[in-house]
C-alpha cells in the first residue's frame, strides 16, 4: 500500500499549460502576432513521431503555433544546417526545436550549435547552457525545470535540503543538480562509477533519479519521509516503469513521482514556457 502522496505531472502540467494558454488569449486579443514553435524532424524513429506529435497537440491546446518540418532520414547535414539557417532568419519562428537523436550520419552537436540562442527552446545550445551555469537568465532545460516547479506547486522545501541526483546528463542529471544549488539544497551527484548509491540515498531529503535502469532505486536505499522524483523511462514488455521500484519507494517516500504522469507531462509544458520565453525575447 501506497503511503506516499503522488506528484501529479498531469495535473501541474495542466496548470502551466492554462497559464500559457491565458498568455497567449491575450496576445491573440490585443492583435498581437502568436508565438510559433517549430519542431524539425529527421527520420522515421517511431518514438520520436510520438514525441514531436505531442509537442503539436500540446501547442494547439495553448494556442501556441506550431510548425512541423518532417525530413526523410537520408537528409544531409548540410541540408539540415540550411533549413535551421532559414529558421533563424523567419521572424514568425520563435522556438527551433530538433527532435533527438537524429540519424547517425548527422552530427547533432553541430545541428544543435546551429539553433539561434534565442530560439533554443530545449536549452541545449552551448551559449544557453553557460548562462544557466553563471545562473543568469536564460532558457531552462525542460525536463529540468519541469522538476523544479514540480516541488514548488507541492511546497517540497529545497533550501538547506540533502538532494541526491542520480545520473550526470547534459540534459537531465547535471542541469538539475545546478538548479537544486541554487535554490540552496546541498546536492550530491551520483552516477555509474559510484559505487554505493544507498550511502547518499540513504541520507537524502530529495533523490532525483535519471539514469534510464528499472529498479535503481528501492524502497531499503532511502530514508523514510523523503521525496522521489524518477525521470526514468523503460519500456518493458510493451509498459513504462521509471527508475524506481515504485512500490517499495512509495512505502517510505512522503512524495513520488508516477512513471508515466509524473515528469514526463512536465517536460513539454515546460518546452511551451520556453516558446512564450523566447517570443518575449524578440
Ligand atoms: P543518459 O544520458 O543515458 O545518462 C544516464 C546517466 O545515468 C549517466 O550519467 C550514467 O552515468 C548514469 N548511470 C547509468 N547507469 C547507472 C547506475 N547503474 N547507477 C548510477 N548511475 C548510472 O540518460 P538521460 O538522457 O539523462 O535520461 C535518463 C532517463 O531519463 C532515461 O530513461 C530517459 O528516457 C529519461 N528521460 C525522461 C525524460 C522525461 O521527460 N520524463 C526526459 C529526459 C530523459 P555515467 O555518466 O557514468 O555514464
Amino acid at each position: 500500500m501506497a503511503k506516499a502522496a503522488i506528484i501529479d505531472g498531469k495535473a501541474v502540467s495542466a496548470i502551466v499549460k492554462c497559464e500559457i494558454k491565458n498568455t497567449v488569449d491575450e496576445l491573440a486579443a490585443n492583435g498581437k502576432r502568436i508565438p510559433c514553435l517549430t519542431v524539425i524532424l529527421v527520420g522515421d524513429d517511431p518514438a520520436s513521431a510520438v514525441y514531436v506529435r505531442n509537442k503539436v497537440t500540446s501547442c494547439g491546446e495553448t494556442g501556441i503555433l506550431s510548425r512541423q518540418i518532417i525530413l526523410p532520414a537520408y537528409t544531409s547535414e548540410e541540408e539540415i544546417l540550411i533549413k535551421i539557417d532559414e529558421l533563424n532568419k523567419d521572424d514568425s519562428v520563435d522556438g527551433i526545436l530538433v527532435q533527438l537523436p537524429l540519424p547517425k550520419h548527422i552530427n547533432a552537436e553541430k545541428v544543435t550549435k546551429a539553433i539561434d540562442p534565442s530560439k533554443d527552446v530545449d536549452a541545449f545550445h552551448p551559449y544557453n547552457i553557460g548562462l544557466a551555469r553563471l545562473g543568469e537568465e536564460t532558457f531552462e532545460p525542460c525536463t529540468p525545470s519541469g522538476i523544479i516547479r514540480l516541488l514548488d506547486e507541492y511546497k517540497i522545501e529545497i533550501a538547506g535540503k540533502n538532494c541526491v541526483v542520480i545520473g550526470r546528463s547534459n540534459i537531465v542529471g547535471k542541469p538539475v543538480a545546478d538548479m537544486l544549488m541554487k535554490r540552496n539544497g546541498t546536492v550530491t551527484v551520483c552516477h555509474s562509477k559510484t559505487p554505493d548509491i544507498s550511502f547518499f540515498t540513504r541520507n537524502a531529503d530529495i533523490i532525483v533519479v535519471a539514469v534510464g535502469k528499472a529498479g535503481t532505486i528501492k524502497g531499503d536505499m532511502i530514508k523514510p519521509g523523503c521525496t522521489v522524483i524518477d525521470v526514468g523511462i523503460n519500456r518493458i514488455d510493451g509498459k513504462l516503469y521509471g527508475d524506481c521500484d515504485f512500490d517499495s519507494c512509495a512505502e517510505k517516500a512522503a512524495f513520488i513521482t508516477p512513471v508515466p504522469g509524473g515528469v514526463g507531462p512536465m517536460t513539454i509544458a515546460m518546452l511551451l514556457n520556453n516558446t512564450i520565453t523566447a517570443y518575449r525575447m524578440h
